[in-house]
């Protein structure tokens, strides 16, 4: 007996170090979501001192309510999600599909093969996902009153976003799977240079071309409003396309503002319903926050970061790729390479395994990534203090919260890994604003 004997083999080793790093994974925000949780229903019973004059100890309630209703939906999904993961990789799911699409294609379709079972995989996925939604919108947001949706925009939404889906997803993949064959050792640099310029693409078609055939987009009437939109703009040196008013009180009571685009095309949306609960100078606030965000160029460092992690997680898989225990190790049986007689490559494989796995590593990078969006919303909130007004912002923040059922007593611990916004309490203090009385 050689002494290697004793060691695990590479496939051995993969499928250990992925199922303890899922273990490690659900073990960590199977605690975080019981913390918060406690720590929701601990503070149930009175509004926090702080907050004691503005919110109603029934609003309160409602949002603790709201809150642990969705974080034990959220246990139900993290549970269902493991388990569809493994039944993906080492119960041998994506290998029982794959072999069963070889034997459908039969020989000769070495793109055909791994574009069907993206496909199907994407299709399989989305089955899964479905009854989850529909309990998620009917059940949770009916429950608290917030699902504006009849099942029938429901149904037409999940029609749309599939042709969507289709339209744009099966020509781009397929572009993937091309370059992946086609440019040789370097092609995740090639997939990577076109992903990128997808994204690019999406930013300016997205606004333009897909969101209106979900949404109605009107341009802002409200001509006090505009004025002070358009005066405040102006004060800040900020170019807009238009002031829209989305309908977004068709699907959900939630509100929110946002911009979209790029360069020239940058066009502000407000939700009907963000209108419809802040007073103009709120607004007007609301939205001076969202320029600080471009000011401190927050949205281009986002997308530079996506670009160079695209880059390094491609290049990270152009290596794994070759590797036959990373296919082994999760378990897939990789196709034939060429010089044995396959015709079938190994990228749809290796691309569905990377997608499945991932995820299960980069979570660990959360509290890193809340981290900078915690400090990103502060430094807008001082540019909105800055050119607006920091007390209209804290109304509108605590108006926010409270329409939005957040929860005012989170666990510090949850905020640190999870929160992209830090909590209203902090964000007023650090604006020096008062929470003033309802
Ligand atoms: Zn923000």
């Amino acid at each position: 007996m050689t002494e290697t004997a004793f060691f695990l083999s590479p496939a051995a080793l993969t499928s250990l170090v992925f199922g303890l790093a899922l273990l490690a994974n659900v073990g960590v925000k199977l605690w975080l979501a019981t913390r918060q949780i406690r720590a929701v229903a601990r503070n149930r019973a009175a509004v926090p001192a702080e907050f004691s004059q503005t919110i109603a100890l029934d609003s309160h309630q409602r949002a603790a309510d709201y809150t642990v209703t969705k974080l034990r939906f959220g246990l139900l999904e993290l549970a269902l999600s493991a388990a569809v993961l493994l039944g993906w990789t080492l119960l041998g799911g994506l290998d029982a599909l794959n072999a069963a699409l070889l034997s459908v294609f039969g020989p000769g379709y070495p793109l055909l093969q791994p574009l069907a079972l993206l496909a199907a995989f994407a299709l399989i996925n989305g089955l899964i996902d479905l009854p989850l939604a529909l309990y998620q919108t009917f059940v949770i947001e009916e429950r608290f009153g917030f699902n504006k949706m009849t099942l029938k925009l429901w149904l037409a939404d999940l029609v749309k976003s599939t042709v969507v889906g289709c339209v744009i997803g099966l020509p781009l993949a397929a572009l993937a799977l091309w370059l992946m064959q086609a440019t040789g050792s370097l092609w995740w640099l090639w997939t990577w240079g076109a992903w990128m310029a997808f994204s690019l693409l999406m930013m300016v078609i997205y606004p333009t071309v897909i969101a209106p055939l979900f949404n109605k987009f009107q341009p802002l009437q409200d001509e006090s409003l505009q004025e002070r939109v358009t005066q405040l703009m102006a004060r800040c040196g900020f170019a807009a396309k238009g002031l829209f008013v989305m309908d977004g009180s068709r699907r959900s009571a939630h509100a929110n503002a946002y911009f979209t685009g790029f360069g020239a095309a940058k066009r502000v949306v407000f939700f009907d319903t963000l209108l419809a609960q802040l007073t103009p100078p709120e607004v007007e606030a609301v939205l001076a926050h969202e320029l600080g965000h471009f000011k401190h160029k927050h949205i281009l460092k986002r997308i530079v970061g996506l670009f160079a992690f695209s880059l390094a997680g491609l290049a990270l898989l152009g290596w794994l790729s070759n590797q036959p225990w990373f296919y082994a190790g999760l378990g897939v049986t990789p196709n034939l390479p060429p010089q044995m007689g396959g015709v079938v490559p190994n990228h749809a494989l290796a691309l569905l395994l990377f997608a499945l796995v991932v995820p299960v590593f980069t979570f660990f990078l959360s509290p890193l990534m809340a981290q900078l969006s915690r400090k990103h919303e502060f430094e807008a909130d001082a540019y909105a203090a800055s050119q607006a007004n920091a007390q209209d912002l804290s109304n509108a923040l605590v108006k926010l919260y409270k329409d939005n059922a957040s929860t005012l007593t989170p666990d510090p611990l949850y905020v640190r890994f999870y929160y992209s916004h830090p909590p209203a309490s902090e964000r007023i203090a650090r604006m020096g604003g008062k929470i003033v009385p309802a």
